[in-house]
């Protein structure tokens, strides 16, 4: 048995779980997936792609994918995507359908133990800070978010808190429910005490914001001083063990379902920012928060929209932040516009003076990238006109950006534009960039062909036994283990016999293998659909094949007792006569006879 397998409570309690539990929910948190016959496909999780080859089954309920042949279960999943344990991954599926798991006597490693008590002490704690800001303790910072213009649903639905003034709100209620303080310090909520006393609160007397991951559990918190004496005015969790700054969006568990319906991911810099936007009903939002974009950001924003707006600041912060953001969106194949908020306003500032219209022409008025590139050196340069090393300057940049689109057309639209902002022709173009020119890029950069996964004809044949039990059962006594080509293929169709041999018909990966490595190229194989109206020919059409071959006599007795294992009397008399015949026909060749016979 596997190591995940050790892990487990109880087969059946996994059964009840994974039963009540939609893979396609589960998989969707973290992926937009699209229809595509009976399957759904989205951009791989796990490895980097511009075309789709990740595959969710709902009706076998596991992925596959046919880039890096990542596949399995909806547990697996969770355990690749979020780095958890099987126990953690069970626990999370449980909770989600309502299940309450048995307490486990097989507490799994120190690791996770650890990771456990951290994210149950973080979700004491958003307890506790909800709670506090609607309580007499919190009614400071209430009365300051409303003064600021946030309704009390609005606060809500983000999960806004209070951290309370005292040095030991979190400590004393962590230790109460049993939570080390070691746990509390890891998850960032405690800080040691540096004069030997007892540790403490971090956050006080601050405003919290919750910092949600797409599995929707409170990872840290960004929190906000409540006046200007209290410094710094924006404190944000450590990264720990469950919550690394540039991997995740401040509000995309919030905001996911908006931004797909946009297809649009609207960037901004802070959580209060954020905060603004879905104030002023603008859903579709996300905050970086602490960190300048990062591509694995941006990678992650591309599995739920294809466009993203930045909207940073017009001064001079902003403006960089928006450059190196086109720079790293544009690496994640995303589009591009830049929003310009007036001189002097931060998104917050502009709703609360000039209102959300402001805030809606600002989105609607962004500039594409080409446009915001071109407009600002422009408005640079001496007369408002550019001299031609500013263009070529330009040029250069612009083709540094479309040699990373790798759709031929999008970079040909991509390049049209930049030529009709620089008011130049496709000569002028190619001559400021002799690269440029569409035929002459590297080969290397070929746009990628969509993936297309042949199956070897064994291959095929395997896939094609998981239609029916019917077809395994002929397949019993008509084809070997031996006769597939491929050692995998083999032991494949061999554990298949053993685990249909008491009528049993597992349909999903899992049940049809306990080696990872075997469940994945199940999976593979059960990506693809096959059409009911043909596998009966095409099994005909491989049992036919394989039946012209000419086997030892050994390889038919083994037929013949397999047939009479499962009772197919009819089977097991052809094949003795056969066996008969090539034994009369054979009878001078020594070769083809066993040893003893
Ligand atoms: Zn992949």
């Amino acid at each position: 048995m596997g190591p995940i397998r050790s892990l487990m409570v109880d087969d059946s309690v996994k059964e009840q779980v994974k039963e009540a539990t939609d893979i396609v929910a589960i998989v969707g948190q973290f992926v937009t997936l699209k229809r595509r016959g009976v399957n759904l496909t989205g951009l791989c999780p796990f490895h980097t792609e511009k075309t789709p080859s990740f595959t969710v089954h709902a009706d076998r309920q596991f992925f596959h994918c046919f880039g890096c042949g990542k596949g399995g279960d909806v547990f697996t999943f969770l355990m690749e995507h979020e780095g958890w344990s099987f126990p953690e991954a069970l626990k999370y599926c449980a909770d989600r359908a309502g299940i309450q798991l048995p307490s486990s006597r097989d507490p799994g490693d120190a690791q996770s133990r650890l990771r456990e008590e951290m994210a149950q002490a973080l979700a004491l704690a958003d307890e506790i800070y909800r709670r506090a800001l609607f309580s007499s303790t919190g009614q400071h910072a209430l009365a300051y978010l409303r003064k600021r213009g946030f309704q009390d649903q609005t606060l809500k639905r983000a999960g806004v808190g209070y951290a309370p003034p005292s040095y030991e709100t979190v400590l004393k209620a962590g230790q109460g429910r049993g939570i080390s303080p070691k746990a509390l310090e890891a998850a960032g909520l405690i800080l040691p005490s540096t004069k030997g006393g007892s540790p403490y609160d971090r956050f006080r007397n601050r405003v919290t914001f919750p910092i949600i991951n797409l599995s929707g559990k409170t990872v840290g918190f960004g929190a906000r001083a409540l006046s200007d004496e209290d410094q710094p005015k924006y404190m944000n969790s450590p990264e720990t063990a469950l919550y690394q700054k540039g991997r995740l969006l401040y509000g995309l568990a919030t905001t996911r379902d908006a931004i797909r319906r946009e297809n649009r991911a609207i960037i901004v810099e802070g959580y209060l920012d954020w905060l603004t936007m879905i104030e002023a009903g603008i859903d579709n939002v996300v905050a970086v928060s602490g960190t300048a974009l990062t591509d694995t950001q941006a990678k992650l924003l591309a599995r739920f929209c294809e466009r993203v707006t930045l909207l940073f600041d017009a001064d001079a912060a902003g403006q960089r932040a928006a450059l190196r953001g086109i720079d790293i969106v544009f690496n994640a194949a995303l589009g591009a516009d830049v929003a310009i908020l007036p001189a002097g306003e931060d998104p917050d500032s502009l709703i609360r003076h000039q209102g959300v219209d402001a805030m809606k022409r600002a989105l609607t008025g962004a500039f594409g990238i080409v446009e915001y590139r071109v407009d600002g050196e422009r408005s640079r340069a001496a007369g408002g006109r550019l001299d031609f090393l500013a263009q070529e300057k330009l040029v250069k940049e612009f083709a540094e950006l479309a040699n990373r689109l790798d759709d031929p057309t999008r970079r040909e639209t991509f390049l049209a534009e930049v030529r009709a902002h620089l008011g130049i022709d496709a000569a002028t173009m190619s001559r400021l960039i002799p690269a440029l020119t569409p035929t002459s890029r590297p080969a290397s950069k070929a746009p990628p062909q969509p993936r297309r996964d042949v199956l070897s004809p064994h291959a095929e044949f395997l896939r094609l036994l998981l239609e029916s039990p019917d077809y395994v059962q002929r397949a019993r006594t008509q084809v070997l283990p031996d006769d597939f080509d491929h050692p995998v293929l083999r032991n494949m169709y061999e554990t298949l016999l053993e685990r249909t041999a008491d009528g049993a018909f597992p349909k999903t990966p899992q049940g049809l293998a306990d080696d990872p490595e075997e469940i994945e190229h199940w999976s593979r194989l059960l990506s693809h659909s096959i059409d009911p109206e043909t596998a009966e020919r095409a099994v005909e059409g491989h049992l036919k094949e394989l039946a012209k071959k000419h086997r030892p006599a050994l390889q038919v007795r083994q037929l013949i007792a397999q047939a009479e294992r499962v009772g197919d009397v009819d089977t097991a008399k052809r094949l003795t006569a056969d066996l008969a015949e090539a034994m009369r026909l054979d009878r001078k060749d020594a070769t083809l006879r066993e040893p003893g016979m």
